[in-house]
């Protein structure tokens, strides 16, 4: 019997592993509007056909600044400047998570056939929490050339958001969520491709990072928290009453508001502002572990309830 739950795990890892591959291949997410596709790399070669922003294609080969794409019915090549390519670290990560997942599903296990499997007992604990297997896309705003705001001592706001959902994801992990940053490291990421990804996981929750800034009133303190469609108004309620509860954070409410990575989004979204980095002292604080983890700690009583 243990033999037999042994080979049916193992073949289910190889099984969720070459889907995620599927999924998570090498992808070339289209930033340039009208984007000439070329016959061969370089502008000498005829323009084929164009593709345009949400499109995303399969990568087939890379050339000096060009990339060949897969779209579909034919092949052709892109110029590395108006496009993005998915992050293959990040599918390595999502690979971990979905294995871990795996393992965590059966309860004997032989112990000794790898590291994922020694760590079963403990996410099988946390089983009966409300956010286990729950798939949370965390999007820290802003990064590589897009800093975002800049804070009162000179930091930038793609910084704080990278960090924000580094620790957040933590949070979330220990309790049996599996975790999807849009980035992991200081890089750009166009909009499109940020939610694009939540839409392909089917995410049950999407949480978009930022941090305010209002340099002309630095008085201003607190977190505000956008929802679009009326079906989010609840987890906006629970997520921010939450973060408020265990900050102690100037509350500004939450908002109805029409921003595009909530309405290209098909996933239940919200996105929040967790205080002002124009502001000195709430930029200091932001940049505390203690903030973090109090924030961080808020999202999760918000998350839980609205799983519940
Ligand atoms: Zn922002």
């Amino acid at each position: 019997m243990k033999r037999k739950i042994f080979f049916l795990t193992i073949i289910s890892f190889i099984f969720i592993f070459s889907i995620s591959l599927l999924i998570y291949a090498k992808e070339a997410q289209i930033e340039g509007e009208n984007l000439n596709v070329r016959s061969g790399p370089g502008t000498d070669y005829d323009v084929i056909t164009k593709v345009n922003p949400p499109e995303q294609y399969p990568v087939l080969e890379e050339s000096g600044e060009w990339t060949k794409i897969d779209l579909g019915d034919h092949q052709g090549w892109i110029h590395q400047d108006y496009f993005s390519i998915t992050e293959e670290s990040e599918s390595q990560n999502d690979n971990e998570n979905m294995m871990e997942e795996e393992s965590s599903d059966n309860e004997e296990q032989d112990g000794t056939s790898s590291n994922s499997v020694t760590n079963s007992a403990e996410t099988y604990e946390q089983m009966d929490n409300s956010l286990a297997g729950k798939k949370i896309v965390l999007d820290p705003g802003h990064g590589g050339r897009d800093v975002g705001a800049i804070g009162a001592s000179g930091g930038f706001e793609s910084d704080y958001t990278l960090k924000t959902a580094q620790i957040l994801r933590e949070k979330l992990e220990e309790h049996g969520a599996d975790v999807y940053l849009t980035r992991s490291n200081n890089q750009y990421v166009p909009l499109t491709s940020r939610t694009t990804h939540t839409n392909l996981l089917q995410a049950d929750v999407y949480l978009s990072i930022h941090y305010n800034s209002t340099p002309e009133l630095p008085e201003v303190q607190g977190i505000d928290t956008y929802y679009l469609s009326k079906r989010d108004q609840q987890l906006a309620e629970y997520v921010h009453g939450g973060i408020i509860n265990e900050t102690d954070m100037n509350d500004r409410g939450i908002e109805q508001r029409d921003l595009h990575v909530l309405r290209v989004n098909h996933r239940p979204s919200l996105l929040l502002e967790l205080g002002f980095i124009s502001n000195e002292t709430e930029e200091r604080k932001i940049q505390s572990r203690a903030f973090l983890e109090a924030m961080s700690r808020g999202v999760l009583m918000g998350l839980e309830q609205y799983f519940r």
